[in-house]
């Protein structure tokens, strides 16, 4: 989930019109009795945790952490005006990133892993990140994007309700490794304008392996499919800006680890032709595989040029490519 360099745009960007899914998007509001509902459910997910897929039920709100490594104390590592993801996220302004310590998986090869999984980042108050939302806004972003957000997920909506009775105009951005449970992601409907969500892994192997979640394909391509029927494809202004809908990031991994024919065939078949996809090339080894045989390494050019090949084979036309 981290912003990427320089990038090309595959055929040009349009604005997607029509569609069912997402079409009844329509923004929560903040002050009605459903949010308030909503918030009181999202809290009670965090009594014996059950926010994302691992199911931990620990205890957070009496200090307990699960997998995350996260207890009821919100983290953040910062927050600033990003100019580095893709096109319609940074756009001329830069997004307004906030990144959240801890992760819900263990990727081997973070290249995030000091606040990932070491803990960087400092607490910080729900309102205190209302203020640091609405500041954003303020300096010229042109949406709140919450980085690894899926184990903060109550403090986010809390945070999210609040911000928008303050006046927060902007897109939320929920930029997000991809393993959530749908059960979750159903709490975030209406609150959240765009997904920038990874499609990590077409097998269960690599993922059992490399991020300690072999569920993690079945559990991804369902989280996927909601957030599509939630805000549908991808919507761009006439600014180039996101406005709404759901942009699938896949990082190429070495030796093809990231199955990435299976990945672009589900989008294809079981989302649409239409998803955007934004197509990495930054892989670098870092984190425990320093020393590993496939992961030890950078991408070859011929094997991003294969994923992309894949891409095309599949259909799907709209999104992004990084430079080599
Ligand atoms: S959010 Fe953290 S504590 Fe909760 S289920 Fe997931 S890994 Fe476990």
């Amino acid at each position: 989930m981290m912003g990427l360099g320089r990038k090309r745009a595959l055929p040009k960007i349009v604005r997607v019109r029509g569609g069912i899914p997402g079409d009844g998007f329509q923004r929560l509001d903040p002050d009605s009795p459903g949010a308030r509902k909503r918030l009181k459910r999202a809290r009670e997910m965090l009594l014996q945790c059950v926010v994302c897929p691992r199911m931990c039920a620990a205890a957070r709100l009496a200090g307990e952490s699960g997998t995350c490594r996260s207890g009821g104390d919100l983290r953040v590592a910062s927050w600033n005006l990003h100019h580095g993801e893709e096109p319609p996220i940074s756009g001329t302004g830069g997004s307004g990133t906030v990144f959240l310590s801890g992760c819900s998986l263990r990727c081997v090869y973070c290249q995030n892993y000091p606040i990932s999984q070491m803990g960087v980042g400092d607490v910080v108050t729900v309102p205190d990140l209302v203020t640091i939302m609405l500041k954003l806004e303020r300096s010229g972003a042109h949406n709140i994007n919450f980085v690894t957000p899926t184990h903060y997920t109550p403090a986010l909506i809390e945070a999210i309700l609040e911000a928008r009775h303050q006046g927060l105009s902007i897109p939320i951005v929920w930029n997000t490794s991809g393993y959530e449970r749908v059960e979750t992601l159903k709490l975030l409907e209406g609150l959240v304008d765009v997904y920038l969500a990874d499609m990590r892994y077409g097998e269960a192997e690599p993922g059992k392996q490399y991020s300690k979640a072999d569920d993690y394909p079945t559990v991804n391509r369902a989280a996927i499919q909601e957030m599509h029927r939630q805000v549908g494809t991808l919507q761009i202004d006439d600014e180039g800006v996101a406005t709404r809908g759901l942009l699938v990031r896949h990082l190429v991994l070495p030796g093809g680890l990231s199955g990435s024919e299976q990945v672009f065939r589900f989008l294809a078949e079981e989302i649409s032709p239409e998803t955007h996809v934004s197509l990495m090339s930054q892989y670098f080894p870092a984190h425990q595989v320093g020393d590993h045989p496939l992961l030890g390494r950078r991408l070859t050019a011929e094997e991003y040029e294969q994923a992309l090949a894949a891409l095309t084979a599949a259909g799907l036309t709209q999104g992004f490519r990084q430079g080599p």
